[in-house]
């Protein structure tokens, strides 16, 4: 990788080349969506394994979500991934827009409980008919077709769970109903991703645990969002974008090298799978990508 830094403790013995995908939000409006579209283009040559669009909080992007899938499968040679929800919608509605994606053509989709409609803080209630939490979707998803089921992971609990042990009961529930793959909330501490797939290997947990990675692009955005989902956000990090309010310039340079550092100590702890929060960007993405190794067409 970029530094040498032998005899690091390595997470996975792990000899396979780098692995990535790209999770997009789908767009609001005409501007947002070449935005989309320019992210996804300057990313497609990079061959991720996969790539994910999110679904809006409250299923509010339902048929956004969708139209984006159903174009990446159309126009693109990328494998997309839907994210879905329970929130809102009856098991009859949910089931339907699965059968949707079945029919198009998606094969993997990310299970999802979703927040409470109010909000995160508020306290979650299944939607009367619906789904009652991810591992109940997982096995209606799988009760519909042949998906790949990715879920989340939360390295630093999830902000509702009373304990970690409820978040590890919650992600073999998960993987019981058919989950083959744990995508994490963002951290920028190393050192708690590594803690939790030690713990989770210790239970018995043995799917993949891929790091989600977040470019931190601005950084005021960045910890107000942390706070919410109860990510920690090391000292350091905040003393590296102290004063640059009025300097983007640098706060870029700061973002890409804070951005590079994680990225590395990863891959240099045996990491290969890795998720980018791309934020619909693809510049700081690719910059890392390249810095992995990976090239265009490769
Ligand atoms: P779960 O895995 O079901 O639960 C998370 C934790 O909450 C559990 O581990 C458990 O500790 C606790 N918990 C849940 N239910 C209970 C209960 N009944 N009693 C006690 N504890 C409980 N949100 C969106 O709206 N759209 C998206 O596209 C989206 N994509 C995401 C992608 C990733 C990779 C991640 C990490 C998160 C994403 N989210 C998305 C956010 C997610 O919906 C929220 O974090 C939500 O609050 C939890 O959903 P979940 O599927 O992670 O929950």
């Amino acid at each position: 990788m970029l530094v040498q830094t032998p005899n690091k403790a390595r997470l996975d013995e792990d000899t396979r080349g780098v692995s990535v995908s790209f999770e997009f939000f789908p767009p609001h409006d005409d501007k947002m969506d070449a935005a989309l579209w320019t992210a996804i283009r300057e990313l497609e040559p990079l061959s991720p394994a996969f790539v994910s669009v999110t679904y809006g909080a409250g299923g509010s992007t339902r048929e956004r979500t969708h139209a984006t899938v159903e174009r990446l499968l159309r126009e693109t040679t990328l494998k997309p991934a839907a994210h879905l929800t329970c929130v809102a919608a009856t098991r009859a509605e949910i089931d339907e827009v699965i059968s949707g994606y079945k029919e198009i053509g998606v094969r993997h989709i990310v299970a999802l409980r979703g927040d409470p409609p109010g909000g995160i803080g508020e306290a979650y209630t299944p939607f009367p008919g619906g789904y009652e939490n991810a591992a109940d979707l997982v096995g209606g998803i799988r009760r519909i077709g042949d998906f790949e089921v990715s879920v989340s992971a939360y390295p630093e609990k999830h902000p509702e769970s009373p304990d970690i042990e409820t978040d590890f009961d919650m992600l073999k529930a998960k993987i019981d109903a058919g989950a083959t793959r744990a995508i994490t909330q963002f951290f920028f501490d190393n050192r708690v991703y590594y803690d939790y797939v030690e713990a989770a290997r210790k239970r018995g947990i043995t799917i993949p645990i891929v790091p989600g990675i977040l470019p931190v692009l601005n950084f005021k955005s960045a910890s107000g969002f942390a706070t919410k989902c109860g990510a920690g956000i090391p000292p350091a990090l905040a003393r590296a974008f102290e004063g640059l309010d009025n300097d983007a310039e640098t706060r870029r340079l700061v973002a890409a090298a804070i951005m590079a550092e994680q990225v590395s100590d990863l891959h240099d702890h045996g990491v290969r799978d890795f998720h980018f929060y791309t934020m619909n960007r693809a510049r700081f993405v690719y910059t890392i990508c390249h810095l992995l190794g990976l090239r265009p067409g490769a």
